[in-house]
């Protein structure tokens, strides 16, 4: 039976980043999946992704945060560097989760950052056209990466390490012991010092067992085309994340390559599911923001959310299984953190510690919670 250091179980943006990191830390790395590289059926598709710090989901998350970003700087494909800086607004009325989070998060960390009111923004930004009462933290370090590039930047640094990658095969099961995993694949069996599994939407199926209480969400990601795209283009229009105080936030992203369009979707919804939205429903909702953004689409794609009843993530070992580590459960924000957690993973592997704190993503925490819904 052929043996590895580490399997991996899918190769999409963490399960690229994790072989990335392991097989350039000299272990031998077996990765599987059984769809394409960068494919558009999971959750790692659509071009842009926002990376930023102050990060209103939690200030724990910072030193991640910090660290992935060297980790982006250092990642590019074909000689481009894969983190383009557009600036960033986190915006709503005062109160409001988006907005509050993000300054408690900037002070905390001293991250760089200035605080606007609705008329500095609408000065400052010509596509914006803020409700009265609105402020926004702008913080000029986020941007955005591409993450079909990404995930094909990390497989190509796999492989030139060494890692063989297998793109037409899946994991099926495995059995767990003191000094090694046997993975059961569609193609055989494999014997492995560890193994990852970092499924993405596919997690309920592959971890049925372990009954984490994800929950699988259908987003859309649209692109529109305004009839004056001077103001939407990289360096007059940030990305951007809008809080409307009812649990609807939406969020999107500038022109990033002419005639390209205008990204906007909806992260969470406080009303009708986010999967439902209209584009004439999200369109009308965002004329009261970016009156000139219009109803004109490009184009449109399906996308996955794999969330958790708190939308923290799901890393570290599997509550049942020794030498098995945990990837999923990435809520709709993951992206930004794969090249740091893919090195955390290679950590846990390779030296069985990290120096991250991962209390807030710990597998056990569910254990006596059932579905978010
Ligand atoms: C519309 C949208 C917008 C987003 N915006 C942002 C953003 O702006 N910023 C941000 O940080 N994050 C964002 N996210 C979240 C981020 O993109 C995800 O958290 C991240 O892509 C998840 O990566 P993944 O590796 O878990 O899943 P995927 O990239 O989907 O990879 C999972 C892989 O596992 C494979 N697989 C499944 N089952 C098996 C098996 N049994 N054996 C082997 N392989 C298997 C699949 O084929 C797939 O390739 C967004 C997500 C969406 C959907």
């Amino acid at each position: 039976m052929p043996t590895y250091d580490v399997v991996v179980a899918g190769l999409g943006g963490f399960g690229s980043a994790a072989a990335s990191h392991l097989a350039r830390r000299g272990q031998r790395v077996l990765g599987l999946d059984p769809r394409p590289a960068a494919h558009a059926e999971g959750s790692s598709h659509g071009e842009s992704r926002i990376v930023r710090q102050a990060y209103y989901e939690g200030a724990s998350y910072v030193p991640l945060l910090l660290r992935t970003y060297e980790l982006w700087a250092a990642l590019a494909r074909d000689g481009e560097p894969l983190l383009r800086r557009t600036g960033g607004l986190f915006m709503g009325a005062s109160g409001t989760q988006v907005l509050e989070g993000s300054v408690a998060t900037a002070r905390t960390w001293d991250l760089e950052h200035e605080v606007l009111d609705a008329a500095d923004l609408a000065r400052r930004f010509p596509a914006l056209s803020p409700p009265a009462g609105t402020l926004g933290l702008y913080e000029p370090q986020a941007g955005v990466v591409g993450p079909e590039a990404a995930v094909a930047a990390h497989l190509a640094e796999a492989a030139d390490a060494g890692a063989e990658l297998r793109h037409d095969e899946a994991v099926t099961g495995w059995v767990s012991s003191p000094d090694r995993v046997l993975v059961a694949t569609t193609r055989g069996h494999v014997g492995a010092g560890a193994l990852v599994l970092a499924p993405g939407r596919w997690a309920p199926d592959l971890l049925g067992d372990l009954e984490l209480p994800l929950v699988v969400e259908r987003r859309v990601q649209h692109w529109f085309v305004p009839s004056r795209a001077e103001n939407f283009v990289v360096g007059r229009l940030p990305v951007w994340m809008w809080d409307l105080a009812d649990g609807t936030l939406l969020y999107g992203v500038p022109e990033l390559s002419p005639g390209g369009g205008v990204k906007a979707a909806v992260h969470f919804s406080g009303g009708t599911p986010a999967a439902d939205w209209t584009p004439a429903e999200l369109a009308a909702t965002l004329a009261t923001l970016l009156p000139g953004l219009g109803d004109r689409r490009a184009r449109a794609t399906d996308c996955w959310y794999t969330l958790t009843p708190d939308r923290h993530f799901v890393v570290g070992w599997h509550p049942g299984g020794e030498r098995v580590l945990l990837a999923c459960g990435f809520s709709g924000h993951g992206f930004k953190f794969t090249p740091v957690l893919g090195e955390v993973l290679a950590d846990l592997v390779v030296d069985g510690a990290t120096s991250f704190d991962l209390s807030l993503f710990a597998p056990e925490r569910f254990a006596s919670t059932s579905p978010v819904r």
